[in-house]
């Protein structure tokens, strides 16, 4: 019997796979006594589980991606010489012995011993191997309770064309897929603009988000359908089904290819009104594809996953080899590079100590350019790679999140020290670099005259404006139909911001998800944006739309859009909008 369950959309395409189910949920440590004669099993199943968690780390440092360039080998062989510690791999079997009981709750009670003598440690780097501890028990925990190993721990050929169903994934986590092969991933929880959801669209992976407890039909290697356009999955479909959706995919990659036709027609209204159209880019592989699609250069490079799946964050050097690679990959075109913008639900180990700290509401905490300017250590070496980048190729640097001009001046104060000292150690750069902020807080929204004063250019992130506009936590599916980029509170927001930028005579650009919805396509060049930055992935099919749009015959509609009472309104204005000048 075939299941049907629904989910939120987040990435498009049809996929077709056997399921791997990732938990990363508390394991649930049963606890109950054994009889005399049972405890020379439990000892042997013990015995076996460290042999099989040795094994399973040794798997994994064999098959370390070749792009992940951390020595995440030496992690590894510290967990591997824990294994060989007799706190874990004899006192738990006395235990065992002692008090009849079952082996995980013996080696729970020495986790916890352990744990406490940690705790009570003075010194922060001793007291942090405690989260050592913990890695190493769960996974022999994980052994003894028969679950599957975490998506980074399986081996490679394992997961190639496996549907990934999981409770969540982290940004880090998504960044490894394509390496794995993975061909599609759906959650529990998540939101369309959380980072993993953005990911997913940047490697056409596609992807469905807030299963919810649906997760629980999902059995390890079910055949699954995922229509990442409507959100739909399938489990166990027959013959007919299945055929169905094999000829959808055929038609929609048909209709991709079909748009490759576009990619040097110049992306300009069909009143003669020239657009730029600039990619989004997060990982190396993007930058190959910019060219391609035939984008006027990269308005958003989100630096932030040049620090995940590592232990220490890149030092100035390897920033700026990274982006020589990126301005040779773009042969001349410009490249906005968007300064750290770590936080929110982009947490790593790696970037200091600031970083990773888990507060109640991170999205409103630590992050981006606060994160920047409370470690200047972190940000200074990325500021000085930048600059130095600038001397080999058109760089402009972008700041995320500013709230206000203190923070600005701030940033402007720590390029010219670096670029004196770049001058005292006769080391090139670009003196006249570019610098942009993003506007995605309300508060820098409403006053982006003051902003654009300050600035080169303005890019308008719709993702963290919707967000703080409407209050809710973007990777939260529970508030997610909250987030509403018709409401009138945003539309007036950009609205303000596009005048400012205007006004001030600097370029204004969308780079937030908005940008590369096509059902918004007509309303932002409307509202006046000349420039959208969005996923090499939708590119061409919002230059078409671009192509075949009379921007001069939208003023009378988009009067009307800002100054309706309600994100519903415009819905409607928008679907006559879209259909009056058909695309
Ligand atoms: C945004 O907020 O719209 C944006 C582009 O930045 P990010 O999604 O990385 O927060
Ligand atoms: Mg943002």
């Amino acid at each position: 019997m075939t299941i049907s369950i629904q989910g939120v959309s987040v990435s498009r395409g049809i996929a077709i796979g056997k399921v791997h189910i990732v938990q990363h949920d508390q394991l649930e440590v049963p606890e109950y006594t054994i009889l005399n004669s049972q405890i020379n099993d439990e000892l042997s199943r013990f015995n076996n589980a460290i042999a099989d968690a040795r094994q399973q780390l040794r798997a994994i440092r064999d098959h370390i991606p070749n792009s992940t360039r951390v020595d995440v080998s030496a992690f590894i062989d510290t967990h591997l010489l824990m294994l060989e510690d007799i706190t874990l791999t004899e006192e738990p079997k006395r235990v065992i012995k002692e008090r009849s009981c079952n082996a995980e709750w013996a080696l729970k009670l020495q986790r916890d011993a352990l744990v406490n003598v940690f705790n009570e440690m003075a010194d922060t780097y001793l007291s942090t191997r405690r989260d050592d501890v913990d890695h190493v028990v769960n996974r022999i925990l994980r052994v003894l309770l028969k679950q599957k190993p975490l998506l980074h721990e399986v081996p490679d050929d394992h997961l190639k064309n496996r549907i990934i169903v999981a409770d969540d994934l982290t940004p880090a986590d998504t960044v490894l897929m394509q390496h794995y092969g993975i061909t599609a991933f759906a959650t529990e929880f998540g939101g369309p603009t959380s980072h993993t959801a953005i990911l997913a669209r940047s490697l056409g992976i596609p992807a469905v988000v807030g299963l919810h407890s649906a997760r629980r039909f999902f059995k390890n290697e079910d055949l699954v359908i995922m229509d990442g356009s409507t959100g739909m999955l399938l489990i166990e479909p027959n013959r007919l089904i299945k055929s169905y959706y094999e000829k959808r995919q055929r038609e929609v990659k048909r209709y991709y290819s079909s748009l490759r036709k576009l990619k040097s027609a110049p992306t300009e209204s069909a009143d003669g009104i020239p657009i730029t159209l600039t990619a989004n880019i997060e990982l190396p592989k993007d930058f190959e594809t910019v060219r391609d699609v035939g984008a006027k250069g990269v308005g958003l490079y989100r630096t932030e996953f040049l620090y995940m799946n590592r232990e220490t964050p890149p030092n100035e050097d390897e920033h700026f080899e990274t982006y020589l690679n990126v301005l040779k990959a773009l042969r001349g075109l410009p490249l906005t590079i968007r300064t750290l913008d770590l936080g929110a639900d982009k947490q790593v180990d790696g970037a200091g100590s600031q970083a990773g700290k888990l507060r109640s509401n991170p999205a409103l905490g630590l992050r981006a350019i606060r994160l920047c300017l409370k470690e200047p250590g972190l940000f200074r070496p990325q500021l000085r790679a930048i600059l130095r980048a600038s001397a080999h190729g058109l760089v402009k640097i972008m700041i995320p999140m500013l709230t206000n001009i203190q923070e600005m001046q701030q940033v402007l104060k720590m390029v010219e020290d670096i670029k004196i000292d770049l001058d005292n150690c006769s080391i090139a750069y670009d003196s006249d670099i570019e610098i942009g902020g993003m506007i995605e807080v309300p508060a820098a929204a409403i006053c982006a005259d003051i902003f654009a004063k300050k600035l080169d250019f303005i890019s308008i992130g719709t993702n963290d404006l919707i967000q703080y506009t409407m209050a809710i936590d973007r990777v939260n599916d529970e508030v997610n139909y909250l987030y509403d980029p018709l409401h009138p509170a945003v539309l007036r927001l950009i609205n303000t911001i596009i005048k400012a930028g205007k006004k001030a005579n600097i370029p204004v650009s969308m780079c937030g998800e908005m940008a590369g919805e096509k059902i918004y396509t007509k309303l932002l060049l409307g509202l006046g944006l000349r420039e959208l930055s969005v996923h090499t992935a939708s590119l061409l099919e919002i230059k078409k739309i671009i192509n075949n749009t009379n921007i001069d015959e939208l003023s009378s509609i988009i009067k009307k859009v800002l100054n309706t009472s309600s994100g519903a309104e415009v819905n409607l204005l928008l679907q006559h909008l879209n259909t009056k000048q058909s695309s």
